[in-house]
């Protein structure tokens, strides 16, 4: 009788535990959260991925999925920004986490990826903490020493949940081919930028970047999944985008 065919072995993503060192409120309803791996080990991931963590919630191990935002930088410390969803298990529990304390992690996951040195112009698109991939992204490009021009277009309701204002900057002043924009759908009279939905402004960066572009503007974009879906639509249709040209992750 012949032998069954070996059939290969399907390995998932590592489990492993962190613990957290750090934390501060970046908005107010937006926690950062440091995490560093308790072995020691390098944290190995690429841009735009996402981390399981279970949380040991009263009803049993929960997961749930949270986006990388800092870059690799082959340490073992990575971070996670949380929104606290009004009356959501996970995201309250992470929020009232103490600095010391352990959980398990599973990942990385996702193909929500951009190699840092990737040559097409790039315009980033996330509304409130789905702008932290696309900060993974950004960092790790310009920390490659990429010149490929790049634009990030953040959606949020007010100035205060604005989410790395300065550190965006700073980076835009350093880095000419990097430029930070944001929208605010409930600005005050004061507000001097750019007021309503992502959607709105989408067409301008994005022609800006496709204007003697050599290769074709790839979108990246992060958030709920209204504004998601809208957004894929709209380059599609108005823009002419192929599906090869829109990455996208939905939270919802
Ligand atoms: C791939 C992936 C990556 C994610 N990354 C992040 C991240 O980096 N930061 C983050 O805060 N959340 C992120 N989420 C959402 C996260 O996994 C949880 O769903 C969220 O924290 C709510 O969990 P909960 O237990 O508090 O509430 P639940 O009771 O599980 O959810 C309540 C409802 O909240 C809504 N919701 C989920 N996420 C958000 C959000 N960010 N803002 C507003 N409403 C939301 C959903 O509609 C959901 O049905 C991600 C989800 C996915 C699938």
């Amino acid at each position: 009788m012949d032998a069954a065919p070996e059939q290969p072995i399907r390995k998932g993503p590592p489990t492993f535990s962190v613990r957290l060192a750090a934390a501060r409120k970046l908005a107010p309803a937006v926690r950062l959260l440091a995490f560093e791996r308790v072995d020691g080990g390098p944290m190995v991931f690429e841009p735009g991925q996402w981390i399981n963590l279970v949380l040991p919630l009263p009803e049993g191990d929960t997961r749930r999925a949270y986006s990388i935002a800092s870059a690799p930088d082959g340490a073992g410390r990575f971070e996670v920004a949380v929104t606290r969803v009004e009356g959501g298990p996970g995201s309250s529990f992470l929020h009232d986490l103490d600095v010391g304390r352990e959980l398990v992690a599973v990942g990385p996951q996702g193909f929500f990826t951009r190699p840092p040195l990737a040559t097409h112009p790039s315009l980033f698109v996330g509304t409130g903490t789905g702008v932290t991939p696309l900060r993974s992204m950004i960092h790790a490009a310009l920390a490659a020493g990429s010149a490929t021009p790049m634009r990030l277009l953040f959606g949020t309701r007010t100035p205060e949940d604005v989410l790395f204002a300065d550190e965006l900057a700073a980076l835009a002043a350093r880095h000419p081919n990097f430029r930070a924009e944001c929208t605010l759908s409930r600005a005050p009279e004061s507000w001097t930028g750019r007021r309503g939905y992502v959607q709105e402004h989408v067409k301008e960066l994005w022609q800006e970047l496709a204007a003697g572009a050599t290769e074709p503007v790839h979108v990246y974009v992060c958030g709920l999944q209204r504004m998601v879906g809208a957004v894929r639509d709209l380059v599609k249709a108005d823009l002419g985008a192929t599906r090869r040209e829109i990455h996208s992750e939905r939270y919802d």
